[in-house]
């Protein structure tokens, strides 16, 4: 006989219900069948704690999501850009910083690296010379390594590897 939940072939199988469905299950698929396995969208039986972890893992990675979106970091060869930018236009420095209404020496500072622009500067400075000087930039968690997917675990991969 054929255990429906980890495929094994043993010599007799008992029905199980799992999640209002009668499986044929050996004597170890049994036990966990019992203590609330849980079937999956593909239809394999999944012990609860493992689909815990999966959805654990899942909402982690919606989070880290979010916040890797919801910031905007100051590039770091904003100095370059403003410089590019406002050749292309055509202004001095001595034009920009009155176009922006500050003084020259900002300018002349943030182009050089010296200082970094504050939040509104660099909304002015975009605007004005029609560049971008934020972007969204990756989050090192330090996570570390990526750990291997337990995606596509089934029951009878926890057993085997148990
Ligand atoms: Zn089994």
């Amino acid at each position: 006989m054929i255990c429906e939940m980890c495929g094994s072939d043993v010599p007799r199988t008992k029905l199980v219900m799992v999640e209002g469905a009668a499986v044929s299950s050996c004597p170890k698929c049994e036990k966990f069948a019992s203590s609330g396995a849980v079937k999956t969208k593909e239809g394999k039986v999944m012990l609860p704690s493992v689909a815990d972890r999966l959805g654990n893992r899942e909402r982690r990675m919606r989070h880290k999501d979010v916040l890797t979106r919801g910031e905007k970091e100051l590039v770091d060869d904003y100095p370059q850009r403003v410089r590019k930018g406002r050749q292309k236009t055509g202004m001095s420095q001595d034009d920009l910083a009155k176009s922006l209404n500050e003084k020259k020496s900002i300018i002349v500072k943030v182009e050089n690296g010296d200082i970094r622009p504050t939040d509104k500067l660099v909304t002015r400075l975009e605007r004005a010379l029609d560049i971008t000087l934020k972007e969204y930039l990756e989050i090192d968690d330090g996570d570390g390594p990526k750990q291997q997917s337990s995606k596509g675990m089934t029951l009878g991969d926890f057993i085997k590897t148990k």
